[in-house]
């Protein structure tokens, strides 16, 4: 577990079993735990034809997350005397899928958690979710006149919508919407802080914010709201800092700056009630418990106490009172209940093959035997010297062969030689004192590549666009140590598709250890924390579409149900994505098979069978089936 950080980043809900396989535990209501193993889960999966790569939901987990949010919020409020209460919302668009929704709907009913929508089709999700009144919608984003005529007639069923102003256009779309429609509309409003925090997506604050409004806008809209005698509907304020904001520091400065504009709109004469402090609660996805960008140096418990004291430190001082806390919580809501499990196809190594130096002689192009000397007099006291040599000589042959003046033998014998020596170099490093500079990435260029039967840019694209760290783990044979250090591709053929950066013990790792493939055993990995954002950011490279997906529900006597179960995308599927008409499609192979037979290429028996595996293809799924 230590080689892997397991229990660092795994939040207690992730360990070793005594199989030495990765287990999910989860609580009951009597405050017992269960553990259920991932192979478990995975090969009961892989029976029912839910092959890899499988994406696993916990519903425990997001259950465990939304009731620890509200109960870690309720804690601090009674704590430091609060006077008034939390109303989480989950951002629909870190995770859509129905799945997920309906379940942190069920799960949040309890403490009334509602919904935050960022466009129409989030507001109609929200509408037709929630399953009480008493839990909040908040509008964020652009909106036209029928995303509010849509938000002002739910409000006549009882359902609290709040119109959050993004841009100083939206306040006359919105005052002249409810005329029309005869409601008082929830108004609340964005504001740009000026405070800027650490992290990967801090443009979200500070000045040149995309969203929200200056001081200057504010009032306007302030004195707009006035002029149409709708003070009373401006009832909350709202900032984002950004998302997974790693620094507790930057949490707290936010909020005092937000507190200084909520009581000064209190004291203009808005309604207010509410403080909206948007997402940014991180998670702690390298479980380092720093403020590094994939860690944050805050406990939940820690977040909520400090939320709380910094709002009722600035607004007693000014007489307000407190308002309803509302935080936009989604990485850390999420990102738990997700794991997307793989197996392991193939591996490359970069090792020579046995070599017998001794047989390179006379008749060998002088630079192979510049090579061979370089390769034979490797010894710990001139590691980088006979790099460089070594290097040199192969680069030269390299040349050569360019050239026609060496064969592909005598080039095939030079990069075998090569590699001897690099490897020679790289078991004497592990025993220096200093590593030269030039020599330190050479474990790295030494190491396996592992082939996963995934898409990065399908299931794990934060990895690709922004250097994203999520846990990457085998869910097995951890009684095993691993002997192999590797980094991990995937099936497309683009080049980006892989994995060369890892948590780990060291601060930059760039290796995974991994153990050596066993013939006819699966070898399976789980990549862990990858429940917000990734799934409808995935794209469709090289036309590998969704995985197949299973919801599991663990029971409080330990047993598990496959509760949900989705089958990824067919070849049918994709190519309909990207405007093929599949039909067609056959029909015109059909032809050219029936062509085939007219010409007595093949028989129509044979005909037959080629359209049989034609049509099995097309339903097949995306990726890898064994
Ligand atoms: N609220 C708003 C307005 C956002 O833009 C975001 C995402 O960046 C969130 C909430 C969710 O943030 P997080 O996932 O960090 O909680």
């Amino acid at each position: 577990a230590e080689l892997y950080g397991i229990r660092n980043w795994g939040a207690g809900y992730f360990d070793l079993n005594e199989s030495g396989e990765i287990s999910v535990k989860v609580t009951n209501s009597t405050g017992a735990t269960n553990t259920v193993s991932l192979m478990d889960i995975a090969s009961g999966a892989v029976e029912r034809g839910l092959g890899m790569p499988l994406l696993l939901r916990i519903e425990n987990l997001l259950d465990a997350q939304v009731a620890l949010l509200n109960q870690s919020f309720a804690k601090a409020i009674d704590q430091c005397g609060y006077r008034n209460v939390f109303r989480g919302v989950f951002p629909i668009k870190v995770n859509q899928q129905c799945q997920v929704i309906e379940e942190i709907a069920k799960a949040g009913k309890p403490f009334n958690h509602g919904l935050e929508a960022g466009s129409k089709a989030e507001l109609i999700t929200a509408l037709s979710t929630l399953e009480s009144t008493d839990s909040l919608i908040v509008c964020n984003g652009y909106k036209d006149e029928e995303f509010i005529n849509l938000g002002l007639q739910a409000m006549r069923l009882g359902v609290q919508v709040f119109f959050v102003v993004e841009t100083p256009s939206e306040v006359a779309t919105i005052i002249s919407c409810a005329e029309r429609e005869q409601v008082r509309p929830n108004i609340g409003v964005r504001i740009k802080l000026a405070s800027k925090v650490g992290g990967y997506w801090n443009a979200t604050s500070g000045d040149r914010s995309i969203f929200g409004l200056g001081s200057n806008d504010l009032i306007a809209m302030v004195d707009e709201l006035r002029r149409h005698d709708m003070l009373d509907c401006l009832k909350l304020l709202h900032y984002h800092l950004g998302s997974q904001v790693p620094n507790i520091r930057d949490i707290r400065t936010g909020v005092l700056e937000a507190c200084r504009y909520y009581a000064d709109l209190v004291e203009e004469g808005a309604a207010m009630g509410y403080l909206d402090l948007g997402g940014g609660l991180a998670v702690d996805y390298d479980g380092s418990k720093t403020n590094d960008t994939h860690s944050r140096n805050y406990s939940l418990d820690e977040y909520c106490v400090d939320v709380v004291e910094a709002i009722m430190g600035t607004l007693d001082s000014e007489g307000v009172e407190h308002p309803v806390i509302i935080t936009e919580s989604g990485r850390a809501t999420v990102a738990y209940s997700s794991v997307l499990l793989f197996d392991i196809l193939d591996t490359t190594r970069y090792e020579p093959v046995a070599i017998d130096t001794n047989k390179i002689g006379e008749d060998d192009h002088p630079m192979l035997r510049n090579l061979k000397e370089a390769v034979d007099s490797v010894n710990s006291s001139n590691l980088q010297e006979s790099y460089n040599d070594a290097l040199y000589y192969r680069d030269e042959i390299r040349s050569l062969y360019l050239h026609g003046q060496v064969s592909l033998r005598e080039r095939a014998n030079a990069e075998n030689l090569f590699l001897h020596g690099a490897q020679k170099i790289r078991v004497l490093l592990d025993e220096a004192e200093e590593v030269p500079v030039d020599l330190q990435s050479l474990p790295v260029a030494l190491s396996d590549i592992y082939y996963g039967n995934f898409s990065l840019f399908q299931s794990l694209p934060d990895i690709w666009a922004i250097d994203q760290l999520f846990p990457l783990v085998p869910i097995h044979r951890h009684h095993e140590a691993p002997t192999r250090s590797a980094i991990i591709a995937d099936i497309t053929c683009d080049c980006d598709g892989k994995i060369d950066r890892f948590i780990g013990r060291q601060e930059e790792q760039r290796t995974l250890p991994l153990h050596e493939l066993k013939e006819g055993e699966d070898y399976i990995l789980g990549s862990f924390l990858i429940g917000a954002y990734q799934e409808t950011l995935g794209d469709l490279h090289n036309l590998f579409g969704d995985t197949n997906v299973v919801s599991v529900r663990i029971h409080e006597d330990g047993s598990f149900d496959y509760s949900r179960e989705i089958h990824g995308d067919s070849i049918a599927d994709v190519l309909s994505y990207v405007e093929y008409r599949p039909q067609d499609m056959f029909e015109r192979f059909r032809k050219l098979a029936e062509k085939a037979v007219k010409d007595g290429k093949i028989t129509a028996q044979q005909r037959k069978q080629i359209l049989h595996t034609y049509t099995a293809s097309m339903s097949g799924y995306t990726y890898f089936e064994k």
